[in-house]
C-alpha cells in the first residue's frame, strides 16, 4: 500500500510573504477599533492566530462585555486595510510556493492541507492575491479554533474526511516558533520555512520541490520523470 503523507502549510510567512503587511494592517484594525496597541512580539501571546491575539488583548483590557462587537468590528476594518494594501502594493507568494503547491497536487503519496492561524476570509485573499490556486484543498483556519494546535489537528481531521484517507505521515511547513510548538504538542513533524525557527529539518523556500522531497525521505517525486 502507498504511504501517504499530508503536507499541511502556514500561510503568512511560508506561502505568502505577507508578514510585514499582516502585522501592520492588523495591529492598525485593533488600534483604530480600541485604540490599544499591539505588542510586536507576537510569541508572547497565548495563541498566536488572529482571534487568539484578540480574545487576550480583550480579557487583559477587560472589555469582554464587548468582545462580540469588538472582534467583528476588528476584523472588517482589518480586511479592509488588507485589501487596500493588497491593491496599493500586490503581494508576493515565498520564492517557489506556487510551483510547489501545483507539484505536490501531482504526487500520489502527498495530500495538501493549509492550516492558517489567520481568519479564513483574509487568508484566502491574500492566497489569491499571492497566485494560488487552493481549489479542492482542505483549508482550516482561526476562525474555526482559536488555537493554533487545534487549527491543525482539525486540518488533519478534515483532509482524513474529504480525502477518504489515512495519513501515516502530518507534516507542518511553518515559519513561526509558535508553528513548531504546536506541532510537538500534536506530535505532527515540523518543517521550518526560512530562518526564524531553528530546527532540524529546515528550507529557505520551495524552489526545489524534489529536494524537499528528499529531505523528507519521500522518493515519489521520480515516478512523473520516470
Ligand atoms: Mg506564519
Amino acid at each position: 500500500m502507498c504511504v501517504k503523507n499530508l503536507f499541511m502549510l502556514d500561510v503568512d510567512g511560508t506561502l505568502v510573504d505577507s508578514c510585514q503587511m499582516d502585522h501592520a494592517c492588523f495591529s492598525q484594525a485593533i488600534y483604530d477599533v480600541t485604540g490599544l496597541s499591539v505588542p510586536d512580539d507576537w510569541g508572547s501571546y497565548t495563541n498566536v492566530t488572529d482571534a487568539g491575539i484578540i480574545e487576550e488583548l480583550i480579557d487583559s483590557h477587560d472589555l469582554n462585555s464587548e468582545k462580540i462587537v469588538l472582534f467583528r468590528e476588528i476584523k472588517r476594518v482589518f480586511k479592509q486595510k488588507l485589501a487596500v494594501a493588497i491593491a496599493n502594493h500586490g503581494l508576493s507568494a515565498m520564492p517557489g510556493a506556487v510551483a510547489f503547491i501545483n507539484e505536490m497536487r501531482q504526487v500520489p503519496s502527498v495530500e495538501l492541507a493549509i492550516a492558517t492561524g489567520g481568519w479564513e476570509e483574509t487568508a484566502r485573499m491574500k492566497l489569491k492575491a499571492a497566485g494560488f490556486n487552493i481549489d479542492g484543498i482542505v483549508f482550516s483556519s482561526c476562525s474555526d479554533a482559536m488555537s493554533r494546535s487545534e487549527v491543525m489537528a482539525l486540518a488533519a481531521f478534515r483532509a482524513k474526511q474529504d480525502y477518504g484517507m489515512q495519513f501515516q505521515r502530518r507534516i507542518y511547513f511553518g515559519d513561526g516558533v509558535w508553528d513548531k510548538q504546536a506541532t510537538q504538542s500534536l506530535n505532527y513533524e515540523f518543517v521550518a520555512v526560512g530562518d526564524k525557527v531553528e530546527h532540524d529539518v529546515r528550507v529557505n523556500n520551495f524552489v526545489n520541490p524534489r529536494a524537499i522531497l528528499g529531505k523528507l525521505g519521500i522518493e515519489e517525486a521520480q515516478r512523473k520523470y520516470a
